[in-house]
């Protein structure tokens, strides 16, 4: 490739994701259309009251729902951490803004918004426009159809150099698999589709998960519900308790069947009678639009072949994905991505060989397999995404995660085991805080 080359580049979404992307691939020089198919930015932070039809949302053809926000949703890192590197989440005194350290959903969304102001981001956008199929047109390009939204039809098809796809994979949920649960009368939701507490009054609910939306809204559920059983894996067959502080939340191994009388069973003998199964199972990686003719696939949740998350690697760079990692921390992660695509596109940046590509992915899926990790897992960041962040930010030439953004990372991951009701409100890293302002302040300043 020869140096600094322009390339057209379509940005499928306009979440956070989308907006870095498009930021950074115009500093290169790029030339970017945004598609959106909502009609503002934010995606997930775009908070609606509106739930799909479809409980679990399982049919295909159900009217969807982008955003699995709920109503009382804090963050679950502190602004200071969770905001871009290039543009930090600081307090603003303006208006009606929501001052806490972890805000609530709406004051991302603003955040969110301020960026795309800040650089510029909308003029790039086409709001109301579907992405409805992306495939390579045989000359090397890649055609992009979309339409508006609201008119539907079969829509236009345009040519683009490069494809980056930034749609998110909180919208299309997993759902738990329970025995006899055909028969069993209750009913089952998703917390895809749960946004407040108050269906659950006087309820007796089985919530399976552990994961942060599943700490949050079993504590939620309790205040008004009957009973709460969290039914986890990580819980023990033996182990039968009521949560520290509750005496309507009771910790279970996960469930083993449902009966048509409308109890469920557990392994250690307990049997309930339950109205409600609340699946936090999780999402699943969504491309409807995406034909790359079986080159890149989507394998029990594990997105490849691709080359450190990122590049499919007989596609690379012409093909690209921001923001597939879980277990990290998103925003600032998306800003390193999007920069190593933007550099590589425009021939600043090399990539290995494909061949070379292929078998790093290679490798690292072997890796995963013998150490016994299920491919679902392949894009759990647990531990490891400071490592990932600083590779790229090796290739891209630029700074690397600063130091108190992990230390303060650490703290709040420790903070919230501790204190799980209270982290949001209560902490002991004052120190980093001030250092992470020190450091704004230069960045503010420049
Ligand atoms: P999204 O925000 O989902 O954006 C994707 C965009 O693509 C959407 O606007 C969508 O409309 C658009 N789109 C999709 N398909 C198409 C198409 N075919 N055509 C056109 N447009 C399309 N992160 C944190 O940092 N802190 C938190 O506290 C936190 N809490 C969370 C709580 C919940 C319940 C959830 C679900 C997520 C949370 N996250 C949190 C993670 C969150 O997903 C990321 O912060 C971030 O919003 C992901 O951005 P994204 O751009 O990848 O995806």
């Amino acid at each position: 490739m020869s140096p600094v080359t322009t390339c057209d580049v379509a940005v499928i979404g306009a979440g956070a994701a989308g907006l870095v992307a498009g930021h950074h691939l115009r500093r290169e020089g790029h030339k970017v259309i945004i598609f959106e198919k909502q009609s503002q930015v934010g995606g997930t932070w775009i908070y609606t009251n509106k739930t799909e039809p479809d409980s679990l949302s399982l049919d295909p053809n159900r009217p969807v729902t982008h955003s699995s926000l709920y109503l009382s949703l804090r963050t679950n890192l502190p602004r200071e951490v969770m905001g871009f590197k290039e543009y930090p989440f600081v307090v603003k005194k303006t208006g009606q803004r929501d001052e806490r350290r972890f805000p609530g959903h709406g004051e991302v969304f603003e955040y969110l918004q301020d960026y795309g102001s800040e650089f510029g981001v909308y003029e790039m956008i086409r709001f109301d426009t579907e992405v409805i199929r992306v495939w390579r047109d045989g000359n090397g390009k890649w055609k992009v159809r979309s339409r508006k939204v609201k008119s539907g039809g079969e829509g236009v098809s345009e040519v683009f150099d490069a494809v980056v796809v930034c749609n998110g994979h909180y919208t299309e949920p997993r759902i738990a698999y329970i025995p006899g649960v055909d028969r069993w009368p209750g009913k089952q939701i998703h917390s895809h589709n749960y946004r407040v507490p108050e269906p659950y009054r006087n309820k007796v609910v089985i919530l399976i998960g552990s994961s942060a939306s599943a700490v949050d809204i079993s504590r939620e559920i309790a205040s008004v519900a009957k009973e709460v059983h969290i039914a986890s894996r990580s819980t023990s067959n033996e182990e039968t308790a009521t949560l520290p502080g509750y005496d309507n939340i009771w910790l279970r191994p996960m469930m083993e069947n449902a009966y048509e009388d409308g109890t469920i069973s557990f392994p250690n003998g307990v049997k309930i009678s339950a109205d409600i199964i609340l699946h936090c199972t999780g999402y699943k990686y969504h491309f409807p639009f995406l034909d790359t003719e079986g080159i890149v696939t989507v394998d029990d949740n594990r997105v490849g072949p691709l080359y450190k998350h990122v590049f499919p690697p007989s596609l690379a760079p012409w093909l690209s994905f921001v923001g597939l990692p879980w277990k990290v921390v998103p925003f600032p992660q998306f800003e390193f991505q999007s920069q190593w695509i933007a550099g590589t596109l425009s021939g600043r940046i090399s990539l290995p060989s494909p061949d070379e590509m292929t078998k790093d992915a290679e490798a690292f899926y072997s890796s995963l397999q013998s150490s016994g990790i299920p491919k679902r897992y392949t894009h759990n960041m647990d531990g490891i995404q400071f490592d990932y962040n600083d590779w790229i930010s090796t290739q891209c030439g630029s700074p690397k995660t600063e130091e108190w953004r992990k230390k303060m990372y650490s703290a709040t991951s420790l903070n919230r085991k501790a204190r799980p009701e209270t982290y949001r409100d209560e902490w002991e890293d004052d120190d980093l805080v001030f250092e992470a302002y020190q450091d704004f302040a230069k960045k503010i300043s420049k």
